[in-house]
């Protein structure tokens, strides 16, 4: 049923029926096509390509599983991390295949693990697009293996982790890694400038005025930032930071401070160092477009630093983007605050939490409380016409087996559906019923979650709950990168309660 999947991505956008068994994805093995060359030439309809092609062995999987678009727990997170390794280190595809690649037809060669068999892609790259759009992708078994992975979602744009984004070691980038992804973006046509976004790691909080917790972040930052410079990446996302152990104000100038360390020192290039809009109130650093402009004003180099825009986390911090107006209105208020010139990149994710809840909760492109129509705003806006778009959304499935797998043809789906948005009439029948279909498949969801913001909202407007919330506004940051905080601030009995509200919520996820 996986070949179904995969095909069915024009008329189907439902989630993977419950039969199925195994995505093609998830046995495909990371494998060169004829892609990036044809790009160019796709423009025509019925163009064709052949090229044959050399693939070197994938090494085995390093520490660098990786995943996003939810939350986990530390146990929960392992059995993917494993997963990911099971289903991705086990090249045995090696030596030469003949791609015939035509665009109506769409026919890729791509090798499964224990088969010589070919395989469907997911999707192929368009080229007559005017987006960059594409999905944060792993790169388990080295930082080359991003480019296979992305081009098997059709993907024109990409973010990934640079290292184990779990752990604060900084082990030198292997050489023949970053090699091979060089020359893997030249050989498929990845501008990887324009449309790569990495991610940075989640324990990196640039306001801590800690000295020793301080040099240990901004190492990692900086570590990053080097890779990327070496691989020729212009942009590099990051969660601003929390005020946990300082005030806001402080907070802020140390975030520039260390992006002002970061920019001086030669070996991170140019890159620009891209600031992410956060969901959660609280001690979290960026969920007010002012708390972004505060930073901006303190770095020194202005060219060194940018905005990326999350869909998901600015309309759970209260900006509405869903009708044309009110999208408008936000991009004002964007450009009045902060200057829509710092504007790079977006983070593309609907939002299982309504308007203003401050959840980070990523949902399904249309499944949402932002909904489609906001996404026909965001994307037939010409002035991110370029910028990387990248999906967080969420392809956890489990198979028939009640195996859990990531179903990465959601994604690939998904960025056929938004570069098909561009232009389309939204009182046309196309997009009301593709509207309504993922409307009614997020039902169960929205529903779920809207339940849960409302009843907090209940208990908190009630005093005898007031611990608890507080409790509870420590996990949230907690999920925001201030891991190394919590044991350390929580007293005994807020820590159980922030468990318990943790548990009721758990299945929620939080995402970041
Ligand atoms: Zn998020
Ligand atoms: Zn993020």
């Amino acid at each position: 049923m996986a070949k179904d999947t995969a095909e069915s991505s024009e008329s189907s956008l439902s989630p993977p029926p419950e039969d199925l068994i195994i995505p093609a994805e998830s046995e495909v093995i990371a494998k060169s096509t004829a892609h990036g060359r044809k790009r160019k030439a796709e423009a025509t309809v019925t163009t064709t390509v052949t090229t044959t092609k050399r693939t070197k062995k994938v090494p085995a999987a390093d520490a660098n599983d990786e995943k996003i678009g939810t939350a986990e727990t530390p146990r929960k997170k392992r059995t993917t991390a494993k997963n990911v390794k099971h289903d991705e280190d086990g090249d045995d595809a090696e030596g030469e295949e003949s791609t015939v690649v035509k665009k109506a037809v769409k026919q890729k060669v791509i090798r499964t693990k224990n088969s010589k068999e070919p395989v469907q892609p997911l999707e192929e790259r368009s080229a007559d697009t005017k987006l960059r759009i594409g999905a944060h992708v792993s790169v388990a078994g080295g930082v080359h293996n991003a480019i296979p992975n992305l081009l098997h979602i059709g993907a024109n744009a990409f973010a990934m982790f640079m290292k184990n984004q779990r752990k604060w070691d900084n082990p030198p980038m292997d050489p023949e890694h970053a090699t091979l992804f060089i020359n893997g973006c030249k050989d498929h046509n990845i501008e990887v400038g324009d449309c790569c976004l990495p991610h940075s790691s989640y324990l990196v909080n640039l306001a801590h005025p800690d000295a020793e917790r301080k040099k240990q972040a901004y190492d990692c930052f900086q570590n990053d930032l080097v890779r990327c410079n070496k691989l020729g990446i212009r942009l590099y996302n990051f969660h601003p930071g929390n005020a946990n152990a300082t005030t806001r104000e402080e907070g802020i100038k140390l975030i520039a401070e260390n992006l002002n360390r970061a920019h001086a020192d030669p070996e991170t290039g140019s890159v620009i160092t891209v600031l992410e809009t956060m969901a959660s109130l609280g001690n979290t650093i960026g969920g007010t477009f002012e708390d972004i402009a505060a930073i901006i004003s303190h770095v020194e180099k202005k060219e060194r630093v940018g905005v990326c825009l999350d869909t998901c986390h600015v309309f759970a911090a209260g900006y509405d983007l869903r009708t044309p107006e009110t999208y408008a209105e936000v991009m004002k208020q964007f450009d009045d605050i902060i200057g829509l010139e710092y504007l790079m990149a977006l983070h593309v994710n609907d939002s299982k939490a309504p308007l203003a809840s401050y959840r980070d909760l990523h949902a399904r492109i249309g499944t949402g409380y932002l909904g489609l129509r906001a996404f026909h705003n965001l994307v037939n806006d010409e002035r991110l016409h370029g910028m990387p778009m990248v999906l967080e959304t969420p392809v956890d499935s489990v198979d028939a087996n009640g195996k859990k797998f990531e179903d990465k043809s959601i994604w690939a789906r998904e960025i056929k559906m938004l570069e098909r948005l561009v232009g389309m009439d939204v009182e046309s029948d196309e997009f009301k019923k593709l509207e309504q279909t993922l409307r009614e498949q997020g039902e169960g969801e929205r529903e779920r979650i809207g339940g849960q913001v409302e009843r907090k909202k209940v208990k908190d407007a009630k005093p005898k709950v007031v611990r608890k919330k507080k409790a509870k506004d420590e996990e949230n940051e907690e999920l925001d990168g201030g891991k190394e905080e919590k044991p350390k601030r929580a007293a005994p009995k807020r820590k159980a309660a922030a468990k318990k509200v943790k548990n009721e919520e758990e299945s929620a996820d939080d995402d970041e």
